[in-house]
């Protein structure tokens, strides 16, 4: 066989395997992360991109893992209850109870699943029919748009707005970040079937507030719409006046929400790899049906692991030492420091109600070297740059935004500050050589 021979035979094979991805997935096949979370790895780069704490998590964690692997129980070896590990559920509602103000059926009011993520799939999947509109407010978790997509929904789009003296100040507030009522209410109509939202926020840390909850709450009731609430920093909050709020605990807000939690970020160990959806009976029938057309149960020792730390929390969940209690206080030490050192290099950063990233301006400190053209988006190209020559990994903020409103974002990028002092002392280091270079 001559070589033009093989090159015919192979193009086609690539062709073939091209046609073979399903039609709802055309378009999603790049996924951004992949290649920033793997390039702080390639480049021995200081990673403040992907988010997750890089030192031990709670001591307690670490002992009740071993303490499960010793139990003889040999069942904690075998599959377990498909909605979730019984020990777990009933922990879960013994937890979250108060929060909600009733009591949640640990039966058929929670769904135990592998991470908030899968919640959100689940979520998204079991109340979509072709066509239907998803509200998504951006910035908004990247999943959230390409889990739509699939599902064969309509996303829909609404910015946050900086408030425009913000945007020219040294520093500002994720909660000047305003979600303008008219507009929200602009995007409401009868084929609007869910709307999502996330507070705080991945990434900019804004906590939103009552009065926002109670208008988003107001449209769902008056156009029936389902809200799914990414919680999974409910815990993180830095403002003793801007508490995280429940929406599910809204006026008939319980009927029509399901409220997402992560393990991995509640106990500092993302590699758990483990999440839940609370909400009332007849929406979790659907996710129900979901969840066990998809992975059936999910993993029973890590299930075991996390209600035992659910039920070491909860014998201490009034008095500061509970690591729900005292995870802000941590964080938010290196918040003030991140945010100071972020001043002082001329990288402008919006200072986060909640959550663990920090959202920046660097345009100024860029000049303009990077900017956006046909392949790339500047934030993206500038992140590169960061991560390959000067070994400082981050997070280009476009990537929370649809294409058409990458303009709103490409002066951002992202930080997680939740890493050990010496990381962020290094970290420092190359911002601020950055700056007198
Ligand atoms: N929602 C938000 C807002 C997130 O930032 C993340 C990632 N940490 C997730 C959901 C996914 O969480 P998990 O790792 O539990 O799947
Ligand atoms: N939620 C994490 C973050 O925002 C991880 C996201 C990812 O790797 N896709 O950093």
């Amino acid at each position: 066989m001559t070589s033009s021979d093989d090159s015919s035979k192979m193009k086609t094979s690539s062709e073939k395997s091209n046609n073979l991805l399903a039609k709802r997935y055309i378009g999603l096949e790049k996924s951004i992360w992949t290649e920033l979370n793997a390039l702080p790895i390639v480049h021995k780069a200081i990673d403040l991109g992907q988010g997750f704490i890089d030192y031990a998590p709670p001591h307690y964690f670490i002992d009740l893992y071993k303490e499960t692997l010793d139990d003889p129980n040999i069942f904690l070896h075998q599959y377990t209850r498909e909605m979730g590990h019984r020990r777990l559920v009933e922990a879960i509602s013994n937890v979250y109870s108060p929060y909600f103000n009733r009591k949640i059926d640990p039966l058929t009011e929670i769904l135990v699943t592998d991470g908030a993520t899968q919640s959100l799939f689940n979520c998204i999947h079991s109340f979509i029919n072709p066509d239907d509109e998803v509200i998504l407010i951006e910035p908004f978790f990247s999943c959230y748009e390409p889990m739509v997509h699939s599902a064969c929904g309509i996303p829909r789009y609404i910015a946050l707005k900086p408030k425009p003296e913000s945007i020219k100040a040294d520093i500002s507030s994720s909660s000047d970040w305003i979600l303008h009522k008219n507009e929200l209410e602009s995007m409401f109509n009868s084929r609007t079937r869910l709307i999502i939202i996330n507070t705080p926020n991945n990434p900019v840390g804004k906590v939103f507030t009552r009065n926002e909850l109670e208008h988003i709450a107001n449209l769902c009731q008056k156009h029936d719409v389902i809200c799914i609430s990414d919680e999974v920093y409910e815990w993180i909050v830095y403002d003793e006046n801007k508490k995280h709020i429940r929406i599910a605990t809204l006026p008939n807000m319980w009927e029509r929400t399901l409220t997402i939690g992560s393990a991995g970020k509640t106990f500092s160990s993302t590699g758990l790899k483990l999440g839940w959806t609370i909400g009332p009976q007849h929406l979790m029938r659907s996710c129900r049906v979901v969840h066990q057309n998809c992975v059936i149960s999910c993993p029973t020792i890590s299930q075991e692991v996390v209600a035992r730390c659910f039920e070491y929390e909860l014998k201490r969940i009034n008095s500061s030492k509970c690591y729900f209690n005292s995870i802000s206080n941590e964080f938010l030490e290196k918040r003030d420091k991140f945010v100071q050192a972020l001043k002082e290099c001329g990288i402008k950063p919006v200072v986060p109600d909640g959550g663990y990233f920090i959202l920046a301006d660097y345009s100024q400190f860029a000049g303009d070297k990077f900017q956006s053209d046909t392949d790339d988006v500047k934030d993206i190209k500038f992140v590169r740059y960061l991560t390959k020559e000067k070994q400082l990994a981050t997070i280009p903020a476009t990537i929370f935004y649809t294409d058409d409103h990458h303009h709103l974002a490409e002066n951002y990028i992202r930080f997680c500050f939740v890493k050990k002092d010496e990381t962020l002392d290094k970290a420092i280091e190359i911002l601020r050589k950055l700056k007198t270079n």
